[in-house]
């Protein structure tokens, strides 16, 4: 039943994508031809099912794109991926289904629809109103123009970042200070002697933390800040220009009011603020850690300001010397089959599962590894995963959950199991050490996992509520409330252990650990501030930026000095991939996980009383319901941010 991945070639993904595209525009034109009164039956329900093949097919076919190791079959992934997006554009845009979907509207039957197919008939109004059908032809004529350009500039983009490459190749005296194990991993260099040192996370940031050489840091952060430069800094220019005369001809302010509208935000001045509840108090904390960073950069140069090169050099430095952490000691007890496991136990017991690996699945490349997931009551199988962690070429270079099958019920009642894939970039494993993951690397694996669990053990009956389709400012509050999880002591004994002699993680190299968690949260959110607001002032203008001055003056908020000549936003993924006018999601879902995990704090983390109503309210709901009411639900009263604002620092 798991899609055979390993016989996947263009040929193929184009095959299956031209397949359901013929299928869903059968549906979609029978829904205007079958010359009756509309009903459910013959009306929505076939733009849903043909939605249901689009989105299928994506998993077959397109989201290779994203991971496949032949450049050809990527290729033709990213092209199916622009031609399914169009499609919906496509449909959306039409009069003719817009008219037959307003008719059932109108009709005697909607009044007796189930709640979850009035949600679905709502959304669908929803949409035609977004897609302008309350304008004259010629604007919604431009609209699907615009959408259209729209979405050929995101998927350029997009593939511009995954294909970039890279590097620098160092001599052994420019890699001084990272260890042997990182040296191994590194390929030669051109030149007789030399290592590369490529822009894969793996190579990248340890790099950036722990090499002495100050010069090469600048230089590794230059060519890292400028990925896809060229190529990408126009697409993005124009398509915020797009948005915005989307927005215009829509009668929005600006493209932040339409993108939020839909979102738990609802509008800009809701994000500004929660912006602005935090900044104060962040610019404080971020005075004091910066002070304590230059005094340890003028040891080693004195009469230099520390510079965004410096800060994750000297916030290691100083978690070793403050803190006794050294981030490689660390690594040796997180291997990543071990970090694995033991994510499997914790969520185990918390929500009442059972994982199995499945040996001999067809995956698309020999590092995948697949897993079912059963109800640990009956050992019924609900969902599956694919977990492709190491860098490859071309592969999509950041870390993500993908939807390879949306979880449905179908017409016959069946209930169609949701799989879902990790895309990752950890370390590797090398020919004298297994994969060890840096502690920032775990945290990701089990952010991501959480995204994987939100996705997976859904219940929704209607595949366009189903999984992680919550709105999209909520969607990060189930990844990151994973997080927490890796940093309580009972949970890191449990699991972290010494690759070579297994024995358990020291309990004060776990306090450590815990202690030192909070050390840079100044800089560290202020840098996520800083993308929110950059987002942000791209999104809430006339649509012509000046790219560049909106990068520099939102930099301000690091309070670092700005990296002459770098252009960190054209490899910014999000800002072309579903989060524009959105990154601040981050933060304001950051709100509810802290508060949803505060109750796990008081319960018990592991408690599987807690655990369940959290699987139930909020995960297994998907958008079933506005997300305010899983927070209601689990919660049991209003949600607060004082969990946050209390991890902050600033309460
Ligand atoms: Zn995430």
């Amino acid at each position: 039943m798991l899609h055979d991945y390993e016989s996947s070639t263009a040929q193929s993904v184009t095959a299956l994508t031209d397949d359901a595209l013929e299928k869903a525009n059968q549906l979609v034109d029978g829904v205007t031809t079958h010359g009756g009164t509309h009903t459910y039956a013959n009306t929505v329900a076939p733009l849903e099912a043909a939605g249901t093949i689009l989105a299928d097919a994506y998993g077959a076919g397109a989201f290779l794109g994203r991971a496949h190791p032949n450049q050809d079959v990527r290729d033709v992934a990213i092209e199916a991926e622009e031609r399914l997006t169009k499609w919906g554009n496509d449909v959306i845009s039409r009069r003719d289904l817009y008219e037959a979907v307003k008719a059932f509207s109108e009709s005697a039957e909607k009044e007796t629809l189930p709640a979850d197919r009035a949600r679905v008939l709502d959304e669908w109004l929803r949409d035609f109103r977004r897609a302008g059908h309350q304008l004259d032809e010629g604007k919604r004529e431009r609209l699907h123009e615009l959408r259209t350009h729209l979405i050929e500039l995101e998927v350029e983009f997009g593939k511009n970042v995954d294909e970039w490459q890279d590097h620098i190749d160092m001599t052994l005296d420019e890699l001084d200070g990272l260890p042997p194990e990182y040296i191994e991993r590194l390929g030669e260099g051109k030149a007789p002697g030399t290592y590369r040192v490529t822009m894969d996370y793996p190579e990248y940031t340890p790099f950036i933390q722990q090499a002495r050489n100050r010069e090469m840091r600048r230089k590794l952060q230059f060519k890292f800040w400028n990925r896809a430069k060229a190529a990408n800094g126009p697409l993005l220019a124009e398509a915020v220009k797009t948005r915005q005369q989307i927005a215009d001809l829509l009668g929005y302010a600006t493209w932040a009011h339409y993108a939020m509208e839909v979102k738990m935000a609802k509008s800009p001045d809701a994000v500004a603020d929660l912006y602005d509840s935090i900044i104060p108090g962040l610019e404080k904390r971020a005075a004091a850690e910066l002070a304590a960073l230059q005094e340890m950069l003028e040891q080693d140069h004195p009469g230099e300001q520390l510079q965004s090169w410096d800060w994750a050099y000297y916030a290691n430095e100083q978690r070793k010397r403050d803190f006794g952490i050294d981030p490689n000691e660390v690594a040796e007890y997180f291997p990543l089959g071990e970090v694995m496991e033991g994510m499997f136990d914790i969520t185990s017991d918390v929500f009442d599962l059972v994982y199995r690996r499945i040996e001999d699945a067809a995956t698309w490349h020999p590092d995948v590894q697949v897993y079912e997931i059963q109800n640990a009551d009956n050992e019924e199988p609900i969902a599956y995963f694919y977990a492709d962690l190491f860098p490859r070429k071309g592969k999509y270079g950041h870390a993500a959950a993908f939807p390879l099958v949306v979880g449905r019920r179908e017409e016959d009642g069946t209930y169609t199991k949701p799989v879902a894939a990790i895309l990752a970039n950890f370390t590797k494993p090398s020919a004298t050490q297994p994969s060890l993951l840096k502690h920032g690397e775990a945290l990701t694996l089990f952010h991501e996992f959480g995204h994987i669990l939100h996705f997976c053990l859904t219940t929704v009956n209607e595949r366009r509520f189903a999984g992680f389709e919550t709105e999209w400012d909520f969607v990060e509050a189930p990844s990151q409330i994973m997080e927490h999880w890796m940093w309580q002591p009972e949970v890191l004994q449990h699991f972290a252990r010494h690759y070579e002699t297994a024995e358990p993680i020291p309990a004060d190299l776990v306090e450590r650990l815990v202690e030192a968690r909070d050390l840079h949260v100044g800089l560290g959110t202020l840098r996520q501030v800083f993308l929110g607001k950059f987002d942000l002032s791209l999104h809430s203008g006339d649509g012509n930026v000046d790219l560049d001055r909106a990068y520099r003056a939102a930099y301000t908020y690091t309070q670092l000095p700005f990296h002459e000549g770098t252009a960190f936003h054209t490899s910014f993924g999000h800002l072309m991939g579903g989060y524009d006018a959105g990154y601040y999601g981050y933060q304001w879902a950051k709100v509810y996980g802290d508060d949803m995990f505060s109750v796990f704090r008081d319960e018990g983390i592991l408690d599987p009383g807690v655990g369940m109503r959290y699987r139930n309210e909020v995960l297994a709901r998907g958008a079933e319901r506005d997300a305010i009411d899983h927070l209601r639900a689990f919660l049991g009263r209003e949600p607060s941010s004082d969990a946050y604002l209390e991890n902050l620092g600033l309460r």
